[in-house]
């Protein structure tokens, strides 16, 4: 006679689908054999979600924490990051809350780091020479939101506040974060400048003049400065372009 097998269903919610390595049913269920102990986490990472993109774990109407130990027989939902969850709230996942939105952006999303500043966003992009390790221990040293496409470095235990940014094209990926983490309403564009995120002071055409080409010089009259590096910017054609992008994006009008 065979013994019956230990096993857990498991049920993933939203966009936690797309990232299974197993398919679920058409009620987005696995049915999952228990080899060895385990904690859900380790479970629902094993196939292929990072506990990042997790926002709640419900098994019999109750939250359940990452390290809770699976049982036989018992059926976990899994619900994804929504904006109706955001990391400025404090949930059984993640008792201590960001005060604000700041991000950290790894190289292999690098262009998002860009428009995010342009966008206003406090936005530091991760050093090339930054090691997985260290990139999550900045993360959660500075208490930014970690983006990335990088699956792996989700997975790291310590972090807390990340998300795999699932667009491929930046300015797709730039409208999926705005939405996901609701930035709508908090958009300052051009006062950081796009190369360290500093922030962006109006200077007097005055101060900077000795700086500046011929024909900028010639042309335009308002100028900002970045309070940390120093660079200059102006109201010329790069700005225009970068307004109707925002505009096409998000409906933004200066
Ligand atoms: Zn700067």
């Amino acid at each position: 006679m065979l013994a019956l097998t230990a096993r857990i269903l498991l049920t993933f919610r939203g966009d936690t689908l797309d990232l299974l390595r197993r398919t679920p049913d058409a009620n987005g269920t696995i049915i999952y054999p228990l080899s060895r102990r385990a904690s859900i986490k380790d479970i629902f990472e094993g196939l292929g979600l990072p506990h990042t993109e997790v926002s709640r774990i419900i098994l019999s109407r109750q939250e359940q924490t990452f390290e809770k130990i699976v049982l036989n027989g018992e059926h976990y939902e899994i619900h994804p990051l929504t904006s109706a969850m955001p990391p400025t709230m404090a949930s059984t996942l993640r008792p201590i809350p960001l005060a604000s939105y700041s991000f950290l952006v790894d190289i292999n999303v690098g262009r998002l780091a860009g428009l995010l500043r342009i966008a206003g966003i406090d936005t530091e992009a991760v050093e090339p020479e930054s090691t997985d390790s260290n990139t999550v221990q900045r993360a959660i040293d500075e208490k930014r939101i970690l983006l990335t496409r990088n699956r792996d470095i989700l997975k790291q235990r310590r972090l807390v506040f990340g998300r795999l940014v699932r667009s491929e094209n930046p300015d797709d990926q730039l409208r999926e974060i705005v939405d996901l983490y609701r930035l709508q309403n908090r958009l300052l564009p051009f006062t950081r400048c796009i190369a360290c995120n500093g922030l962006l002071n109006e200077v007097p055409k005055d101060a900077i003049i000795d700086r500046l080409l011929p024909l900028t010089k010639k042309y335009y009259t308002l100028f900002s400065q970045c309070a940390a590096c120093g660079k200059i910017y102006w109201r010329g054609s790069h700005h225009d372009r970068m307004t109707d992008k925002l505009e096409k994006i998000f409906g933004y009008k200066p």
